[in-house]
């Protein structure tokens, strides 16, 4: 397996793989950048068909999280871990904390929290070994909620954009994945009035969305050929592909799924279409800032936190107006902004400061 030439390799700063025999932990970190402060993002424990194939999806999740940090207006850089294995079945003590011990080791180069397959209370466990951990349950906890509430914003935000009003009462949303994102989006989008059609790979998570919520749901297969307003991944990446663009029958694409877009010229494609994308890593930020907020000088404040997630709407208008201004897709204006705060940070380096410790949030 080769690192520094895989598709998704774009000049990461460290990838760590990690193996702990005795608890089964295999898994690997990678820090895209740390130009803007110490790496922040989840750890995601997935049945991976192969390493090379966590490889591809650690690299480009980590990347994603340098630009993510960076368009929410954070000091952290980008990184991200995955731990090869099933969350139904390999979860143990002693996995959670051998891999606690080897984000230990990057020296708080690399925070790590939750994502997709991990649940809070797994970190704790993590937390026992390391420092380096957010989002654990008596501190800002689950993040999930947070995520949720941002997409929600941000969903509003497009549909003022493409409707001329955010009332999302009387649209239709078809959420792919009814896990721990697409179960509290679909919760707020219920009782905000909207037609909410929920689909998911496992019955008990649908039949859960229907019951608690009184959503619809559809077959996982089918979720791609409702009929809607809003399509919101919030299941896996690359959702967004040849084999999909065709059935979609939406005017907005918003949802907290990480690498919507199998490739950038989707999101070409996308506006050639006149579907308007949200782009994944604006409005998937509520997570982050929520985790972040741990920083916060007098701690974490949840009403802070959900102050400063509800501007992922105004975020996503700001880049709306500079796609228009520019004739540029949305995807492409957001890592305009990213970039050019990176840039803009980095350029203070010019101003000398004895060295100080940490991160700032
Ligand atoms: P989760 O594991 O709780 O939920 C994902 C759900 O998607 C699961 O129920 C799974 O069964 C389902 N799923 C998988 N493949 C599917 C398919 N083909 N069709 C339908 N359903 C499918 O994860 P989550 O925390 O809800 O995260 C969802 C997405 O949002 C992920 O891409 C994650 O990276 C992203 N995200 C999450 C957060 C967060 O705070 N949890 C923050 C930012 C981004």
């Amino acid at each position: 397996m080769t690192v520094f030439s895989n598709a998704a390799h774009d000049g990461h700063e460290q990838v760590v793989f990690c193996r702990d025999e005795a608890s089964g932990l295999r898994a690997i970190i990678a820090i895209h950048s740390t130009a803007l402060g110490p790496a922040l993002g989840g750890c995601r424990m997935w049945p991976y068909a192969s390493e090379e194939e966590a490889l591809f999806d650690v690299l480009r999740l980590s990347r994603g999280m340098t630009y993510k940090n960076a368009a929410m207006g954070l000091n952290f850089g980008g990184g991200k871990s995955v731990i090869i294995a099933d969350p139904r079945r390999d979860k143990s003590e002693e996995l959670f904390r051998a891999f606690g011990r080897f984000v230990q080791s990057l020296g708080g180069r690399y925070y790590t929290a939750e994502d997709v397959g991990i649940h809070s209370d797994d970190l704790i466990y993590v937390r026992q070994e390391t420092d380096y951990v957010l989002g654990l349950p008596e501190k800002s906890g689950d993040p999930s909620p947070a995520t949720a509430y941002g997409v929600y914003c941000g969903i509003r935000a497009c549909l003022e954009e493409v409707y001329g009003s955010d009332d999302p009462a009387g649209r239709t949303v078809a959420i792919q994945g009814a896990g721990q994102v697409g179960y509290h989006l679909a919760k707020l989008l219920a009782e905000a009035g909207a037609r909410v059609v929920i689909a998911d790979i496992f019955e008990d998570k649908v039949r859960r969305a229907v019951e608690d919520l009184g959503v619809e749901s559809v077959p996982a297969e089918s979720v791609y050929d409702v009929e809607c307003d809003v399509f919101a991944p919030c299941a896996l990446g690359a959702v967004i592909n040849d084999e999909t663009l065709p059935r979609l029958k939406c005017r907005i694409i918003a949802g907290s799924a990480n690498n919507q877009l199998a490739e950038p010229r989707h999101g070409d494609r996308l506006e050639e279409m006149g579907i308007l994308y949200a782009p994944d890593y604006v409005i998937n930020g509520g997570g982050v800032i929520n985790v972040a907020s741990e920083f916060n000088p007098g701690g974490y404040r949840r009403d802070d936190a959900y102050r400063k997630i509800a501007g992922i709407g105004g975020k996503l208008k700001e880049l709306f107006a500079i796609a228009r201004r520019e004739g540029i897709p949305t995807y492409r204006a957001a890592d305009v902004l990213a970039e050019e705060r990176i840039r803009r940070i980095r350029e203070l380096d010019r101003i000398f400061v004895p060295a100080r410790g940490g991160a700032r949030g």
